[in-house]
């Protein structure tokens, strides 16, 4: 095994676990660069859809690729992405693109180009990369790997609060499936799957606040270094 030159914290996990979250307040606190690797995947999904394609069109969208630019910006509480120059961020949390990122990251090709993208914003600084496989596949000599979880009605409550505060009227159930079906997905998929690395460690952020989660990682990161 290889150190990296920087630091590398990976945390990988199901959906709605609060890796973001946390990813998001270690690296403000730390100091480190965080990679939403996520918004990543989103953003090529909305590419696909402002271009006019279906989401089933595997060889239009990896035709797009290569001209498709992403980029984040810093921004509170949440980092601004850009598509192409343009604001995604709340673009790419809506439910549609929710409901088909999971199909389009599936594709070889789109994970092979974005990969090739998060290790790239490695080489300078010290990085908090959250996803599905960073400890498993973009980064597997991170110094952390952490693997985040949290009971699936946890999951669908913490959603639920999250939509209802951007004044939309969800369904508690259906946000319960939508999450299983795309962490069924997302752990089924041929290339990198879901999955926890050997050397992760899992944390359980059921029934835990953010300040308690942050504050166990931030021990397991002090303890790595
Ligand atoms: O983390 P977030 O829920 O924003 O991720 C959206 C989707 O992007 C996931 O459901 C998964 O399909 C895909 N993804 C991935 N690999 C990553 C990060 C996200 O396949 N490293």
């Amino acid at each position: 095994m290889t150190q990296p030159a920087h630091f590398q914290v990976a945390i990988d996990g199901p959906a709605s676990a609060g890796k973001s979250t946390i990813a998001k307040i270690l690296a403000t606190d730390l100091k480190y660069v965080y990679v939403d690797t996520g918004a990543m995947y989103r953003a090529i999904t909305l590419a696909a859809k402002q271009a006019g394609l279906a989401y089933e069109d595997e060889a239009g969208i990896v035709a797009l690729l290569p001209k498709i630019e992403i980029a984040f910006l810093p921004g509170e509480p949440v980092q601004h992405v850009l598509l192409n120059g343009q604001e995604v961020t709340e673009e790419i949390r809506s439910t549609e693109i929710t409901n088909n990122v999971s199909l389009v990251s599936s594709y070889q090709a789109v994970r092979a180009d974005l990969v090739d993208r998060q290790r790239a914003l490695t080489d300078q600084q010290p990085v908090i990369m959250d996803g599905r496989d960073i400890g498993t596949t973009v980064l597997p000599d991170a110094q952390v790997k952490i693997f985040l979880i949290a009971s699936v009605d946890e999951r669908a409550e913490r959603r639920f609060k999250e939509n209802q505060a951007k004044g939309m009227n969800p369904d508690l159930e259906t946000l319960k499936k939508e999450i299983e079906e795309r962490d069924y997905k997302d752990s089924h998929r041929a290339i990198s799957p879901l999955t926890k690395a050997e050397d992760a460690l899992t944390v359980d952020t059921t029934g835990q606040s953010i300040g308690q989660v942050v504050a166990t990682i931030k021990q397991i990161i002090k303890d790595h270094q």
